[in-house]
Order: structure tokens, then C-alpha cells, then sequence
């Protein structure tokens, strides 16, 4: 399996096309496709925030992918995501504006379908079907375009995390709902996946994000882009880039044991892995889990204590709350509340799944331990 590696000191156009060109070069991407393929591109477009950030995957490694590809002859491209809050026009606009996506526009359309279809999962998955926006749904070819990001609930954001956003809007926070234990919610992630079945994988690493991702963090550079045609051994790879175990990330660790990691098999293409990398910092939430180094065959019993003992909720830090609401609208379980221009948590029913914090615009939640 090729896994792509290219340096890339920062984000300057003609680099980064580079670099983005030689990584699909390597794939032999255009093998695969005709002229008149629609191919999707989704990119991770969380929150309405600028590309100075590293919270969404910067508008040049879009604009590159949908450059070299019309470039090559293939001009029905398309860019879809939803991202957190509603998935309505009103919503995308701001979302596509802020992040820089109109860039892309002279080789790519932004979506503006707002429909979904119910997409059947194959047989023996615990959910039967998936309710995937259109745009993913309909495309002949689907190039995944991540942002390298630690991550408050499920450790890591990368490939398989960043195809969440095929679920339309606020119907991801129901899927929190319905999945409020982990390894369930990972199962699920990891269904979906297999179901959206995206081509290429390359991951936006020129910035990204440690400590309280997906929104919270801080910037960690890592001064490269990674691609790959198998997300699962690149995601287990991109973890260890990260100098995070991939076996505590419970995602990951459920694809290894599903047999889709394939770590024997990586031939590593392009530039050296620089030597003294920094290990990423690890968002609070994931400090003190070590539920991961338990045997298969105690995770439940043990599962049971160390959620009660380990169990982390969110804080609310009010001097630098302003009110908005977006907490408020993305939980699952609607336990949070605005009174005076601040948001107020009741004591019960959270389900931890930091989708609150997730969507706070202001840093404005913090996690707490439950001892
Ligand atoms: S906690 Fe954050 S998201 Fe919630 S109301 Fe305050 S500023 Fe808005
Ligand atoms: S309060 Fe926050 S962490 Fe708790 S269930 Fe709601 S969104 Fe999830």
C-alpha cells in the first residue's frame, strides 16, 4: 500500500500544487477516472472559521486537488460537506465564505444541494442504512480531504472521522444520541465509512491541530501533506506521525481488529518522515483514558468502572461565553440552555460527547473530570 509523503513548508499556491500534483501523480488517480465522472471533494469544514486556523483544511489544498484535476481533463468536480449546525443554504454560505472556498471555485462548484438519500450499509452492519447528503451520495468518485487533528471524543481526527460530515447537519448529533458509548459510535463511524468508500484520502498536515480539537486545539505544524488510496492504514499511520498510540484511538483500533489496518504492506512514497518529531498533546479528555490497554475480553466489566471513575464532562468558562447558542443547538440531548446571554448546563443526562464544545466559537468549554 503507497503512503504518500510530501514536505510542504507552508501554505503558498504554487508548493502546495506541487506537492498536491506529485501525491495524485503517485496514486495514479487518473486512472480511475473519465471526463465525464463527477468527482466529489470534502473537505473538513467543521465551523465557519478562517484558513489561518487549523480547524478546516486550507482552501489551497482544495483548490490544488480541483486545479490538477481539471487540469487533467476532469471538470465535473464538486465541493460537499456539511458541516456542524443546520444544512441550509443560509448556513453553507457563511461556511464556504469564511473558509476560503470560493478560491476553488474556478475548477470546482461549491454544493448547493441540501437533499440527502438513505444509502443501504451491506449486510451485517449494525446500522442498515446511512442518510448521506447528495452530493456524496451521487458522486462517481469521492477524493476525502481531511485536516490532521487531535480530538476531544474520538481522539483523532482524520480520514474516516472527516467523512462524518456526509450526515446532513443536525442529524449528526441524533447519531450522538443514538451512540452515546464510544466503541459504538466508533463502530458507526467506522460503517459509515465503508460505506462512503472514498478513493483517495489526503490529509491537510501543512498546520494541524493538537490538544482540544477539533475546534479548541492549538496549531502543530507538521509541514506536510499525506495521501493514500487505504484511509485505515493511513489514518493508524498518521497517528503515529502524531506520537499518539492508534490502539487508544477506539476508532482505530476496531479497524485493526476488523483486519482493514495494513501496516505490513506500507511502502512509503516521497519525502523522509523528519526525525525528531513532537508528540502532539492529547485533548483533556484523553489525559487519564487508558481503557485502551485493557484485554478485549474485560473492556466491558472494565468499561463499566472506568466510565464512572474517568468519565469527563464539560466546564463552562463564562467570563468568555457570549451567548450564541451554537452549544445549545448541536447537543444531543438538549441539556444545555441560554439564560442571560450565557449558557447554562443541566446536571444531568450528558452523554460527554463534547459536541458543545465542539461548536463553541469562543473556547468557552473546557472538560472537567467527573472525580
Ligand atoms: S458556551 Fe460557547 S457556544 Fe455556548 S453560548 Fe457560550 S459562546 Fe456560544
Ligand atoms: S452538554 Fe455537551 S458534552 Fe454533554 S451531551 Fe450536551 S453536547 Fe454532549
Amino acid at each position: 500500500m503507497k503512503q504518500v509523503i510530501y514536505h510542504v513548508a507552508d501554505y503558498i499556491e504554487e508548493p502546495v500544487y506541487e506537492a498536491v500534483g506529485k501525491a495524485l501523480e503517485q496514486l495514479d488517480v487518473l486512472s480511475d477516472l473519465t471526463p465525464d465522472m463527477k468527482v466529489l471533494l470534502k473537505p473538513n469544514l467543521i465551523m465557519a472559521r478562517k484558513a489561518t486556523m487549523p480547524i478546516t483544511t486550507h482552501p489551497l489544498i482544495v483548490k490544488s486537488v480541483a486545479r490538477w484535476l481539471q487540469e487533467h481533463g476532469i471538470t465535473n468536480i464538486i465541493i460537499g460537506e456539511s458541516s456542524g449546525g443546520p444544512f441550509t443554504a443560509e448556513h453553507m454560505k457563511t461556511i464556504y465564505q469564511t473558509c476560503g472556498m470560493h478560491d476553488a471555485e474556478p475548477y470546482a462548484t461549491l454544493n448547493m444541494d441540501f437533499g440527502f438519500q438513505s444509502v443501504n450499509a451491506p449486510e451485517g452492519f449494525t446500522n442498515h442504512t446511512f442518510n448521506i447528503i447528495n452530493a456524496i451520495a451521487e458522486a462517481d468518485y469521492v477524493i476525502n480531504l481531511p485536516k490532521l487533528k487531535t480530538h476531544a471524543m474520538t481522539g483523532y481526527s482524520g480520514g474516516i472521522k472527516n467523512l462524518f460530515g456526509a450526515i446532513p447537519g443536525l442529524q449528526k448529533p441524533q447519531l450522538h444520541y443514538r451512540f452515546p458509548d464510544i466503541e459504538d459510535f466508533s463502530n458507526m463511524l467506522l460503517e459509515l465509512s465503508l460505506v462512503v468508500k472514498p478513493q483517495i484520502t489526503l490529509i491537510d498536515a501543512i498546520d494541524a491541530m493538537e490538544g482540544n480539537g477539533p475546534t479548541g486545539g492549538d496549531s502543530h505544524p507538521l509541514h506536510m501533506i499525506l495521501a493514500s488510496r487505504d484511509m485505515y492504514t493511513q489514518d493508524y499511520f498518521a497517528v503515529g506521525l502524531m506520537g499518539l498510540e492508534p490502539n487508544e484511538i477506539v476508532m482505530l483500533r476496531q479497524a485493526n481488529e476488523r483486519g482493514l489496518v495494513h501496516m505490513d504492506s506500507l511502502e512509503l512514497i516521497g519525502d523522509a518522515i523528519p526525525e525528531n518529531l513532537t508528540p502532539f498533546k492529547k485533548p483533556d479528555t484523553k489525559e487519564l483514558d487508558f481503557s485502551s490497554h485493557v484485554p478485549k475480553f474485560l473492556r466491558k466489566p472494565f468499561g463499566v468502572i472506568m466510565k464512572k471513575v474517568l468519565k469527563s464532562y464539560p466546564k463552562l468558562e463564562p467570563e468568555k461565553c457570549v451567548g450564541c447558542g451554537k452549544c445549545a443547538e448541536s447537543c444531543p440531548v438538549q441539556i444545555i440552555d441560554i439564560k442571560d446571554k450565557k449558557a447554562v448546563f443541566k446536571k444531568k443526562g450528558c452523554i460527554s460527547c463534547f459536541c458543545c464544545q465542539e461548536m463553541c466559537p469562543m473556547k468557552a468549554i473546557s472538560v472537567k473530570k467527573a472525580i
